[in-house]
């Protein structure tokens, strides 16, 4: 409990810098990839605390990594700072109120002011007290960009920026104040492309090859693979082009999107594979041709039972957060129907 209440110091003592820097990323407020001024503000605010900062990495301008310390466990911390398209919103309003005088439309919805600032405020408090201690140990801040379904984080993982890493820590703002140690699952994304052979559907259907016929095969055929996958595992589509409107025209050109999620990322690969297996069927039994275009894909998340039940017992040990009456009366009147 000792460490616990000087660790509340050390973050009580510098909370103000840190609170006006997530309200500065609220206002701006920009989309994935184009996060140009809030990145730098966070890069030169934690320069200014010591930290050395290494900027766009990854071949990304908005991500950066900043270190401090040295010796001992490598130990990061994840700041996001992206905001949604179109969820402006007036600080402190509780209907939707697009903020007033805003430069932009875009909002943060999902709290990365929030995460990113209080992420970047817990590197330099950890930090702080390795130092006051003598504790040898790195802390890094990472300034990852595109959380928001863009997966920025893949392309520093692609690059080997966690590869000596202890730990990752990173948190999200929700309606619970606990340690997350749900399972997540990996998942791949691929579209796939069937090019068949146009034809009128009435006159001469023998010279024809429908793509459309090969997508709904594929449909079909995952639909078959589904009693033989994985319990957790999932597999979703989308109509992406469907051939066309016109009944008469035997359709050329037909794409379906499709997301496979397993518990594990080995067996969403497997199961990607039998995908594409089972398209290239449907190609082969019309007679069409088979594109298959990747998209994206993420591992599910690794859990450390060890430190989620290190973070869940001092978390119980700081107790829950105290709430003021006011803050009472307005989380009440945003629960309003
Ligand atoms: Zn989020």
């Amino acid at each position: 409990m000792k460490h616990i209440a000087s660790v509340v110091d050390l973050v009580e003592a510098k909370q103000h810098r840190y609170i006006s820097l997530a309200n500065e990323i609220w206002s701006l407020a920009e989309m994935r990839y184009a996060e140009f001024r809030s990145a730098e503000l966070h890069a030169s605010l934690i320069e200014e605390a010591g930290f050395k900062v290494n900027r766009g990495v990854a071949n990304m301008p908005t991500a950066f990594v900043a270190e401090a310390g040295s010796g001992g466990p490598v130990i990061g911390f994840l700041g996001e700072y992206d905001a949604l398209a179109g969820l402006s919103q007036e600080s402190g309003a509780l209907t939707c109120m697009p903020a007033a005088g805003a430069a932009t439309s875009n909002g943060h919805g999902c709290g990365h002011h929030l995460l990113g600032s209080a992420a970047h405020l817990a590197a330099v408090v950890a930090r702080d007290y390795f130092a006051a201690n003598n504790i040898d140990a790195t802390v890094r801040f990472y300034g990852c960009p595109a959380e928001e379904a863009a997966a920025g984080k893949t392309f520093m993982a692609r690059d080997g920026l966690f590869d000596d890493l202890d730990v990752a820590l990173s948190w999200h703002p929700s309606v619970a104040n606990s340690v997350f140690m749900n399972a997540t699952l990996a998942n791949v994304q691929a579209y796939f492309r069937f090019h068949g052979k146009s034809s009128h559907a009435a006159l001469a259907p023998h010279l024809g090859r429908s793509a459309l016929d090969a997508a709904e095969l594929m449909n079909i055929g995952v639909n078959y693979l589904r009693e033989h996958m994985p319990d957790e595992a999932r597999v979703h589509f989308a109509y992406i082009n469907s051939g066309g409107v016109s009944t008469n025209v035997i359709p050329v050109l037909a794409e379906v999107l499709y997301t496979i999620r397993a518990p594990r990322s080995e067996e969403a690969i497997d199961l990607f594979k039998r995908v594409k297996d089972i398209a290239a069927g449907a190609a082969l039994m019309t007679g069409t041709r088979l594109e298959i275009v990747f998209d994206k894909a993420c591992s599910n998340i690794l859990h450390n039972d060890t430190l989620d039940e290190i973070l869940d017992r001092n978390m119980r040990a700081l107790g829950g957060l105290e709430v003021n009456a006011s803050e009472t009366d307005f989380a009440a009147k945003s629960r309003a129907p």
